[in-house]
């Protein structure tokens, strides 16, 4: 704890160490949606985010009350969108059934939409000082270093959680939790751990016996499958782009996206309504967390009157591609440049 007191990251939802000491407390709506947007999900890519969210909707209240397509669209980019559906249910959840009020326990707090034991565990100890165990990649990696633990993730889960909650104490827990995530990420971190500035160093059981650099283990993950698929790009004289709404269930559900196949055929699916087709010379590569994912790009101007068999057109002063999820931005980046060569 005296080691996280000096050197705690600087993070937006984060209550130091001092301010904690002089009385201020986290706020747990901003605890919450940090650790949403965290989950498998990196700091860095989280803070801007955070920081639009929190300025447009400062307060859950305010997030419940927001319409789904504008935090649908704000969450784009950030990837795993069953969290931004969850986020809006919890939100929603919180304010009309518990008075806006999170609970503070960790069963309380599972009974919640999106939020699974380790989400629970971090908001329980961060924002509401309860002794949880609360292990993250971080904490696993730290942990089986300090016993010099040999069993490969993800079977060795429950040993480094029993390692980890025989540490936890009483006393400051949610800054002890945060304090050992900041280790890991800054001092024990994957590849070059830095044992000669670490608290842990003269008790490290890794450190001693020369394996820190080789732990965790970990059994060697599947190569993904590559799936493929199509995706048709329509764009109206006046600038509209054809759109459709994806399924509220599976993959980027609720997201705007392209019309097109659902990405287990080969053969192009019949285009959303007849025109002049050109398929574009290069393919819009993702990688999701079980596949990789290969589309081809139609693309057609199309007059006015086109009337689409699925989706509606976006006018061009409402369409921002920045409301779409990466993969289909990565189409409309190909399909422009295309429009713009044309
Ligand atoms: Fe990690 Fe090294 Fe510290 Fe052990 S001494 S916890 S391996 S940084």
């Amino acid at each position: 704890m005296r080691w996280y007191d000096s050197h705690a990251r600087d993070l937006p939802w984060r209550v130091s160490p001092q301010a904690r000491a002089d009385g201020a407390h986290p706020d747990p709506y901003r605890i919450w949606l940090s650790e949403v947007m965290l989950q498998q999900t990196t700091v860095a890519a989280v803070r801007a985010y955070y920081h639009r969210f929190t300025t447009l909707w400062p307060t859950v209240g305010d997030l419940a009350a927001a319409p789904d397509a504008e935090v649908m669209g704000e969450w784009a980019g950030l990837g795993y969108y069953a969290r931004a559906r969850n986020l809006l249910k919890c939100a929603r959840v919180v304010t009309d059934t518990h008075g806006g009020m999170f609970p503070q326990t960790r069963d309380g707090l599972m009974q919640l939409p999106g939020i699974g034991p380790y989400t629970a565990a971090a908001i329980a100890a961060i924002a509401f000082e309860r002794p949880e165990v609360v292990v993250d990649g971080n904490v696993e990696r730290v942990m089986a270093r300090l016993f010099d633990i040999h069993s490969p993730l993800p079977a060795a889960k429950p040993e480094l959680t029993r390692a980890a909650a025989d540490l936890t104490p009483d006393d400051r827990p949610g800054d002890y939790a945060q304090g050992v995530m900041d280790l890991g990420a800054t001092v024990c971190t994957p590849r070059s751990p830095a044992c000669g500035i670490c608290p842990w160093m003269d008790v490290c059981a890794a450190r001693a016996a020369s394996t820190a650099a080789e732990l965790p283990r970990k059994t060697p993950k599947k190569a993904k499958p590559t799936r493929f698929g199509h995706a048709y790009v329509a764009r109206r004289i006046d600038g509209a782009y054809l759109l459709e709404e994806r399924p509220a269930k599976g993959l980027l559900g609720g997201m705007l996206g392209w019309p097109g196949s659902d990405w287990n055929e080969d053969p192009a699916p019949a285009p959303p309504l007849p025109a002049d087709w050109h398929m574009i010379d290069a393919e819009a590569r993702h990688t999701f967390t079980h596949f990789h994912l290969r589309l081809r790009v139609l693309v057609a101007d199309v007059g006015q009157d086109a009337v689409p068999e699925t989706g509606t057109f976006h006018p061009i002063h409402s369409f921002r591609p920045a409301h779409l999820p990466t993969v289909m931005r990565k189409v409309f980046d190909l399909a422009r440049s295309e429009f713009d060569n044309a």
